[in-house]
């Protein structure tokens, strides 16, 4: 669709494309303030989960297993918090919405990545949106993204 913008991502859009199956892309959010925070999309205009066909479902509910995996092999995460909210989309006159879902990983210990810590203070609570007490440097960015695009591509 012409004026959706995660139909027209640009290539440095991607730059973060951890995997890519038939029916859906899986990207490193470039904010990382939930360390391995992805974002998951369709790969089609769809505007709403229950308008998902069953092999989208399926193929999805294989890669939420893997991700879950791959997070908490890699990086010791607790469990994840996944939503599809839509918000945005719903801020214009004219909603184009398509379906993408977000997983934030959840920390109970500290997770260190090139000697920085960085902390979970509200485990066990809702994921504050636009945290920005902990920004991960680039190079942190590029060493998570590495790890993880490894696991998951292995
Ligand atoms: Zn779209």
């Amino acid at each position: 669709m012409k004026r959706c913008e995660w139909c027209n991502l640009s290539e440095e859009d991607k730059k973060y494309l951890l995997s890519d199956t038939k029916y859906w892309t899986v990207y490193l959010a470039d904010e990382q303030d939930y360390i391995g925070r992805c974002i998951i999309v369709l790969k089609r205009h769809c505007g709403s989960l229950p308008e998902l066909k069953d092999d989208e479902w399926m193929e999805l509910f294989l890669l939420i297993k893997k991700y879950e995996k791959c997070i908490k092999t890699v990086f010791n995460a607790e469990h994840c918090n996944w939503s599809c909210l839509m918000n945005s989309f719903y801020k214009s006159p004219e909603p184009c919405p398509h379906i993408h879902i977000h997983a934030r990983p959840r920390y109970k210990n500290p997770v260190v990545i090139n000697g920085n810590t960085y902390l979970d203070n509200n485990f066990g609570h809702h994921y504050s949106s636009g945290r920005t007490e902990q920004m991960c440097s680039k190079e942190d960015i590029q060493t998570i993204y590495g790890l993880l695009k490894k696991w998951l591509n292995s």
